[in-house]
């Protein structure tokens, strides 16, 4: 046998004219094309908000048996422990998240009782008290909705039944209207060692436009408050696309989240869903549509170069922390892909 007969037959690789528009049929659109502006060619719009979990239904009456096997196994893999509070004070109106208005102090006082005892339920079950748990996330609606003193009983409640580990990171959500000091020193009492706000932008007219109800300085006040208590990481969200929000507001945006030392900013696209109140007032022409696609892309690299500038470590295509009090851990393990 000659040395030619020796060498393996190499196969013709398949080649993708990544220059194709997207729906060339050889193209795969899972890949980036290549362009001279990638941030708003290289894929088409982004559809979904988080990538699908690994799951499946069950059936009714299959429900009883799965729930007992489950409840009896000790957890695998490092974990997170999600609660959801089902209250807003107010819709805001691009939010698909909202389920019900807050109304009363009994209301409060009830979730607070029927989530303790949920706790208390699996609490000598292996999936519960078996292996540690590495991040618990209050997120809803508004966790800060509740009474001050259901924030502290219903995190009291958390670090009894829950197996915390020692570096457990414990999130507390919410948004700033309405969360006075008294709701702030019963999440901080109760071991919340994070908070993660919903801010979307400082600017009250594009804000208040879209259902959000306090003022640039009324926001700017309650953080500063927050972060006096030098107890947890300070973390808001922000949201570029919003009707009148501009490429000044925006920059405006990233410029008070720096000033402030914030532990850490989320910068997301706004996304106009056909179901929310926001795409109908857009469609009735009571709002004016965001800025463009171009726009937001452009808004987007803002805050990558605004926030790398500053020395921000970006954590996530969408998440900077100034400092290692932000750890994300609860967004890292729900969702490592994205880490
Ligand atoms: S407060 Fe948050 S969850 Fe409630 S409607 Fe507004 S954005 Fe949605």
């Amino acid at each position: 046998m000659n040395a030619r007969e020796e060498t393996p037959q190499v196969k013709q690789k398949t080649v993708i004219d990544f220059r194709k528009p997207f729906n060339a049929p050889q193209e795969q659109p899972w890949l980036a094309r290549v362009t001279d502006n990638p941030i708003t060619d290289a894929f088409p719009e982004s559809i979904d908000i988080h990538p699908g979990l690994d799951a499946s239904p069950v059936l009714p009456t299959e429900l009883p048996s799965v729930l007992n096997r489950l409840t009896e196994q000790p957890r695998k893999r490092r974990t997170v422990a999600y609660i959801n509070v089902p209250y807003c004070e107010t819709r805001c109106l691009y939010c698909l998240f909202y389920i019900k208005p807050y109304r009363t102090k009994e209301e409060s006082a009830a979730y607070a009782d029927t989530l303790i005892k949920e706790m208390q339920l699996w609490a000598d079950k292996p999936v519960q008290n078996k292996e540690p748990v590495h991040a618990v996330y209050f997120g809803g609606g508004t966790p800060t909705a509740l009474e001050a003193s259901d924030i502290r009983r219903v995190l009291e409640a958390v670090r009894k039944y829950l197996p915390l580990a020692n570096d457990c990171e414990i999130t507390y959500e919410g948004r700033l209207s309405g969360f006075g000091d008294d709701k702030m020193e019963a999440a901080i009492e109760g071991g919340a060692n994070r908070f993660s706000l919903g801010v979307q932008t400082f600017d009250t007219k594009v804000r208040q436009a879209v259902g959000r109800r306090s003022s640039k300085e009324e926001l700017i006040q309650r953080l500063t408050r927050l972060m006096s208590y030098n107890q947890a990481a300070v973390v808001i969200d922000l949201i570029y696309g919003f009707p009148y929000q501009t490429l000044e507001t925006w920059l405006e945006d990233l410029q008070i989240s720096k000033d402030l030392g914030l532990d850490g900013v989320d910068c997301y696209q706004l996304r106009v869903f056909e179901r929310s109140p926001l795409h109908k007032y857009i469609a009735n022409g009571k709002l004016p549509a965001g800025p463009d696609h171009a726009m937001r892309a452009r808004m987007f690299r803002e805050a990558v170069f605004n926030m790398r500038e500053a020395g921000w470590n970006r954590l996530s295509i969408s998440h900077w922390a100034s400092n290692t009090r932000e750890r994300n851990f609860y967004n890292y393990l729900s969702f490592p892909e994205i880490g």
